[in-house]
C-alpha cells in the first residue's frame, strides 16, 4: 500500500522503515526541514540500533522515501500513519498542537478515502476529536475520513526488532474497512512472513497477539500499559528503600518476587527510577484525564511521587560520602535516560547534572552515544573521549546509565586513575564484592553496603 507517515522521530523513522521494509511504498513527512535534508542526505538523525541499515536498504530499493510537505505524498496515499510528538504542557496535559496541524494538513491535500491512523500517544478520546477536526477542516459534513488508534508499545533501543516482532499489535477501530485496511498493512507482521535479513521472521516465529477494538479502548490500553510499568518501576524503587531502612537487599527481593509468573522479573530493577519520552509524560497525562473526567488517580500519583524522590535519595548519597560538594571532580558514567538510545528526554542525568552544577562540583560526563545532545545543554561541563578519560582525577564517579559495557570496563584500570575510588551506582549495575576487592569504595540502591 501507499503510506504516508507525518512525524520523522523515534517512532516515525522506526514505523516508517518497517513498514517499507515488509512491501509498503512509504513516504515519511517531517516539518522540520533540517531533518529532511539529513535523512535525504542518506544519515539518520538518531542512533538506534539496525535503523540506518533498514533505512539505507529501503531507500536503495525505492520504498522509503522523506519530504518535508505532506501535499505530494498525501495525494495518493491510502494511508496516514501520524507520529508526531505530544509533549507535556506545563500543567501535565499532553499538548496536541502538531496533531491538530497535521489533521488540517490531511483534511487539506488527502482524498477523503484515506485512513488516517494516531500512532501518536494520545489522550483517551483524541482519536474521535482528531475525526471531528478533520471533517470541520475539509469542509465536508459528511467525511468520509477513516480514523483509527494504533499505539505504539516499542522501546528505545530495540525499536526495530519491537515493531516487527511485537507481543500484540493494537487496533482502534469505528469500521470493518478501518479494521480491513490496518490488518493489510500489518498482514507480514501479524502472519510473521516478511523476510528481514536484520530481523528475519521464520516459519514458528511468535505471531502477535491482534486486539482490535473502539478508538478510545485502543488510547486507553496504551495509558494503562505505560502506567503498569511506571507502577512497577516506583514499587521496587519503594521497596529498595525499605530494604535499605531494615538492612535487606533490593536484589534478591526482585528475584524472589519476580520469579512469581503472575508478576514477572522485568521492570522491578531498582535505582533511579523512570525517564524518557514515554513513561513521565504519559503517567502525567493520564492523572490529568483522569482527574478532568472526575476520577482522582492517586495510586499514579504516589508513582509519579516516588519516582521524583529517586533523584534526592541518589544525592543524598552523593553528599552523604563526599561531604562537601563544591569544587570536587565528578564524573558521570552514562547520559541517556537507558542504554542503546541517544535519546535524554526527562534522563535523570540531566537533573543530576544540574544539581551538581548547582552545587559548584567540576562535572564530567561520558556516554557511548547522547553526548551530543548533553552538550547541547550544559556547553561548559567536560566531556570526555571514554570512561578512562572520565576516570582520570575524580573523587567519585556516578553510574547513571546502565549500559552494558560499563560492566565490561577495567574497573581496576578505572581505580588507579582516580583521586578517591568511589563510586556510586545509581543502576545497581556493578558487581559491589568485586569492585570493593579491587578497593573501591561502593554505594549503590537498596543493597547492602
Ligand atoms: P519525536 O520528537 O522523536 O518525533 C516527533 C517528530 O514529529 C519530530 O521529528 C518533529 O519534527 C515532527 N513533527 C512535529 N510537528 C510536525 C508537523 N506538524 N508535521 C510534520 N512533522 C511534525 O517523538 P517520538 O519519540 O517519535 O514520539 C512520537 C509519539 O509517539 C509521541 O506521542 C510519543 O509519546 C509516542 N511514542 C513514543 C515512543 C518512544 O519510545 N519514543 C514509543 C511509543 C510511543
Amino acid at each position: 500500500m501507499r503510506i504516508a507517515v507525518v512525524g520523522c522521530g523515534y517512532v516515525g523513522l522506526v514505523t516508517g522503515a518497517c513498514l517499507a521494509e515488509i512491501g509498503h511504498e512509504v513516504v515519511g513527512v517531517d516539518s522540520d526541514k533540517q531533518k529532511i535534508e539529513i535523512l535525504k542526505r542518506g544519515r539518520v538523525p538518531i542512533a538506534e540500533p539496525d535503523l540506518n541499515d533498514l533505512i539505507g536498504k529501503n531507500c536503495r530499493e525505492g520504498r522509503l522515501r522523506f519530504t518535508d510537505e505532506l501535499e505530494q505524498a498525501g495525494k495518493t496515499a491510502e494511508a496516514v500513519f501520524i507520529c508526531v510528538g505530544t509533549p507535556p504542557l506545563p500543567d501535565g496535559e499532553a499538548d496536541l498542537t502538531a496533531l491538530d496541524r497535521v489533521a488540517r494538513n490531511i483534511a487539506r491535500y488527502c482524498p477523503k478515502s484515506t485512513l488516517v491512523v494516531e500512532k501518536s500517544t494520545t489522550p483517551v478520546q483524541t482519536a474521535a476529536c482528531l475525526l471531528r477536526a478533520l471533517e470541520i477542516y475539509s469542509g465536508s459534513n459528511d467525511s468520509c475520513f477513516e480514523v483509527a488508534c494504533n499505539p505504539e508499545f516499542l522501546r528505545e533501543g530495540s525499536a526495530v526488532r519491537d515493531f516487527l516482532h511485537p507481543d500484540r499489535v493494537v487496533f482502534g477501530v469505528q469500521s470493518e474497512r478501518a479494521k480491513g485496511l490496518l490488518t493489510e498493512i500489518y498482514r507480514p507482521i501479524l502472519d510473521q512472513t516478511f523476510n528481514c535479513p536484520l530481523h528475519a521472521s521464520h516459519h514458528g516465529s511468535p505471531r502477535p497477539m491482534l486486539i482490535s477494538t473502539d478508538m478510545n479502548t485502543a488510547e486507553l490500553v496504551k495509558h494503562a500499559s505505560n502506567a503498569f510499568l511506571a507502577l512497577k518501576i516506583s514499587y521496587i524503587n519503594a521497596i529498595s528503600d525499605i530494604c535499605e531502612i531494615l538492612g535487606a537487599d533490593v536484589e534478591q527481593v526482585a528475584r524472589g518476587v519476580g520469579s512469581d509468573p503472575r508478576i514477572g522479573p522485568d521492570f522491578l530493577r531498582a535505582g533511579l527510577g523512570f525517564g524518557g519520552f514515554c513513561l513521565p509524560k504519559d503517567i502525567e497525562a493520564f492523572v490529568r484525564i483522569a482527574q478532568k473526567s472526575g476520577y482522582d488517580f492517586g495510586l499514579l500519583r504516589e508513582v509519579q511521587a516516588i519516582n521524583r524522590r529517586r533523584i534526592e535519595v541518589f544525592l543524598d548519597k552523593v553528599k552523604d560520602a563526599l561531604w562537601v560538594i563544591s569544587e570536587k571532580k565528578v564524573g558521570i558514567l552514562g547520559l541517556a535516560f537507558k542504554p542503546n538510545t541517544d535519546d535524554i528526554r526527562f534522563a535523570p542525568s540531566v537533573e543530576i547534572i544540574r544539581r551538581l552544577l548547582a552545587m559548584q562540583a567540576a562535572v564530567r560526563v561520558y556516554d557511548p552515544l547522547a553526548m551530543d545532545k548533553v552538550r547541547a545543554l550544559f556547553p561548559k561541563i567536560a566531556y570526555c573521549k571514554d570512561a578512562y578519560e572520565l576516570a582520570t582525577g575524580c573523587e567519585a564517579i556516578l553510574l547513571v546509565t546502565e549500559w552494558k559495557e560499563f560492566q565490561e570496563l577495567d574497573w581496576r584500570k578505572i581505580k588507579s586513575l582516580m583521586d578517591r575510588p568511589l563510586v556510586i551506582d545509581g543502576r545497581n549495575l556493578l558487581n559491589p564484592a568485586e569492585l570493593r576487592s579491587f578497593g573501591f569504595e561502593y554505594i549503590s540502591m537498596g543493597r547492602r553496603r
